[in-house]
């Protein structure tokens, strides 16, 4: 069995790494607040490194699960970065929701030191980490994959290769870009129906029988929405980078793309209000703003929502 670390004990990281600690794997760990690895190791079998150096020895599979791919690549250099230790033949799979451009330049350097690249986005959010039931859109060497899959199917159910390194990066942002698009859409229906008259709950009872429903439809807006529980487990800071990635993804590829742009810009700005700590579904608290209205719930006031960061 292949010795693993994973690096990056975020919402996601952590339950992802914990479906990894089984012995065969001597899972090592790292994370950048030092606290975070603690706590990781209260509850689960690890090794904690110093540095992703210290983690990257001996290791025949490193995952890597960081909010942007430079990010990665800054692990890359130095004494206590990953090319210090790293061995030749070993792999780096990057769980980061990434860019291609970045993932290309991580992989041609690491290939300079003989080890392989897979960038690896997952899908299917905290709950299909914790259940070990993860998407992952794999780009890069088809014979790698086969080499590292039993490791990812730990915590992913579906392991798609979707083609050469980046393409999963690519393909991740634009489903992120989609996810964008539905929340922001839905949320401007709804209030405009608030204000028309309609409940949010008549309104999604209807639409989610009917052709407009879609996953923020039947899930996001009657769990976190209507309830006004906004859980906090994808942020909105990363939403918005996923939007951008694909919004720059299409003029890359010269596809006319108002729809993309304008998302991006949205997001941006939602970002910008609610600041880095806010979950990608308050982005309606300022569709809801703008509008005047709230979406079900007891009726509150728009314009002092408590919501902001
Ligand atoms: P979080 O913000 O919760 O965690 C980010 C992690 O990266 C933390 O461990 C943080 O360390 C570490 N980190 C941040 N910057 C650096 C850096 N410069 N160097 C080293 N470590 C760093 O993010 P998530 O876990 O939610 O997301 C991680 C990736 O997975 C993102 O690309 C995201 O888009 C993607 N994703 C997230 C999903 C979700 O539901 N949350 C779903 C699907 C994909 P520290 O503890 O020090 O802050």
């Amino acid at each position: 069995m292949p010795r693993v670390a994973f690096i990056g004990l975020g919402a996601i990281g952590s339950p992802m790494a914990r479906h990894l600690a089984i012995p065969a794997h001597d899972l090592v760990i790292w994370n950048r607040t030092r606290a975070r690895a603690d706590d990781f190791v209260g509850t689960t079998p690890a090794r904690i490194a110093d540095s992703p150096a210290a983690a990257a020895i001996d290791r025949d599979i490193v995952i890597t699960c960081l909010p942007v791919s430079r990010d990665v690549e800054s692990l890359l250099d130095g004494p206590e970065g990953l090319l210090a230790t790293m061995p030749r033949g070993a792999v780096l799979v990057d769980c980061t929701s990434g860019d291609a451009a970045t993932s290309r330049r991580i992989a041609a350097r690491l290939a300079e030191h003989g080890i392989g690249f897979l960038d690896a986005p997952v899908s299917g959010g905290v709950v299909g980490a914790e259940q070990g039931a993860l998407t992952v859109m794999i780009g890069g060497d088809a014979a790698v994959l086969e080499r590292v899959r039993p490791v990812l199917e730990c915590f992913g159910k579906r392991i798609v290769h979707c083609g050469d390194v980046g393409t999963g990066d690519s393909l991740k942002a634009v489903n992120n870009a989609l996810l964008a698009m539905h929340i922001w859409g839905t949320a401007e229906g709804l209030v405009a129906l608030e204000k028309a008259g309609v409940r949010a709950e008549v309104a999604l009872d209807v639409i989610n029988a009917s052709s407009g429903r879609s996953n923020s439809s039947m899930n996001l807006f009657p769990e976190r929405v209507v309830t006004r529980a906004f859980p906090r487990t994808f942020r909105l800071a990363l939403l918005d980078k996923d939007v951008g990635i694909a919004a720059d993804l299409a003029r890359e590829q010269r596809v006319p793309s108002p729809l993309l742009q304008l998302t991006a810009e949205l997001f941006r700005i939602a970002h910008d209000e609610l600041g880095e700590l806010a979950d990608h579904v308050e982005a309606v608290r300022v569709v809801e703003r703008l509008g005047g209205a709230i979406i079900g719930g007891p009726r509150e006031d728009a314009s002092r929502d408590g919501g902001h960061e």
